[in-house]
């Protein structure tokens, strides 16, 4: 076992069958990443004191919705150094075991709708919005939440994506980082949209998304609800140690970003779609699409290719719940993100 191999996962793997110039070269990255932690500056941040666990946003995204279940059974037991809050977020789409009633409510979290005056014609995913902003929030107050994690599945082969709009929050990213090392049989990713914020994550100071999929909408399967278990054991085992002081070294981190959406091609006067995902690209989120890569079959037959002109990563490729919105696939670059090492910032 080489000495540096469990504090580099980046590199290590590298050093079987390396030719001797091969062998200086991985030196090399090794002694920079050395002095990188080195020369970097720890980054203090304040407690994780307020933490809310959300499932049912989507009400027939199932592992969300029984684990909160699982975690509402345990309230009362000692809490640690933090406050845990379970939230079981759209309880009327959960009672029917549909995504929304009305409309979907983790588009809802934009300053518009949260900032709207509600009526009796209000939809009922955006009066539930203000009431989770509320009780959650209010979103960009000293009050808000300290941190939420909101469960979800994707009917996509996504495995475990942290999903936020920023890549320069070092909790979010250092709690990515804990389940990468502790998860090594699961694909665990960080995904950024840069866009106005509508999710209910977004209400805290540090909220995201853990999608887990593939699993069908309205379906629960053991290895799923188990790895989001999991995610969040290891999410909550993670704050508890930053609350005491432990010290997380800083690490270059994988950060995709969304760049681009692609709908599936459709019939001019019906709008109905005339193709589905290519067979050589379905399941295959996360791989590297090529310009003239397969897109799309179209039911007569014909494939479809990529016409961009550079190579992206497809992701929440042919979503169930997508389909509605006019999505089959999006496309995110992938970039390398530096992450300081971080401690409590004690007063
Ligand atoms: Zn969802």
């Amino acid at each position: 076992m080489l000495p540096f191999q469990p504090e580099f996962p980046l590199v290590a793997g590298l050093c079987m069958y390396m030719t001797e110039t091969e062998q200086f070269c991985d030196q090399a990255i090794k002694l920079h990443f050395i002095h990188f932690n080195k020369k970097m500056e720890v980054v203090r941040l304040p407690a994780v004191s307020r933490v809310a666990v959300c499932g049912g946003t989507h009400g027939n995204e199932l592992s969300g919705v029984y684990l909160v279940r699982e975690l509402q059974k345990k309230k009362g037991e000692k809490a640690d150094n933090f406050s845990l809050t379970t939230v079981m977020s759209n309880p009327r789409a959960v009672e029917q075991c549909r995504r929304y009633i009305e409309t979907d409510l983790n588009r809802c979290f934009t300053t518009a709708i949260l900032s709207a005056p509600v009526s009796g014609e209000t939809p009922y995913e955006m009066v539930r919005a203000q009431e989770l902003n509320t009780l959650l929030g209010p979103r960009g107050t000293a009050k808000a939440t300290d941190l939420i994690c909101d469960l979800h599945n994707t009917t996509a082969n996504m495995g475990l994506c942290f999903i936020s709009s920023s890549d320069s929050d070092w909790i979010r990213l250092h709690i990515c980082k804990h389940l990468q090392m502790e998860m090594p049989s699961v694909s665990v990713r960080y995904l950024t949209f840069d866009t106005e914020p509508s999710f209910l994550s977004s209400v805290a100071k540090h909220g995201f998304a853990m999608e887990i999929g593939p699993q069908p909408h309205g379906v629960v399967r053991a290895d799923t609800f188990n790895t989001m278990k999991e995610g969040v054991r290891l999410m909550l085992d993670w704050i508890q140690k930053f609350n005491s002081g432990v010290l997380f070294d800083g690490e270059e981190m994988e950060v995709y970003t969304v760049v681009e959406t692609i709908d599936y091609p459709r019939d001019a006067e019906t709008h109905l779609i005339t193709a589905t995902i290519h067979p050589q690209l379905q399941d295959q989120d996360f791989s590297l699409l090529h310009p003239g890569d397969p897109l799309f079959l179209t039911f007569s037959g014909n494939t479809v290719t990529y016409k961009g002109t550079e190579a992206l990563h497809p992701i929440f490729v042919n979503e169930c719940a997508y389909y509605e919105k006019h999505i089959a696939l999006q496309l995110a670059q992938k970039k390398k993100v530096v992450v300081p090492s971080i401690q409590l910032k004690r007063d």
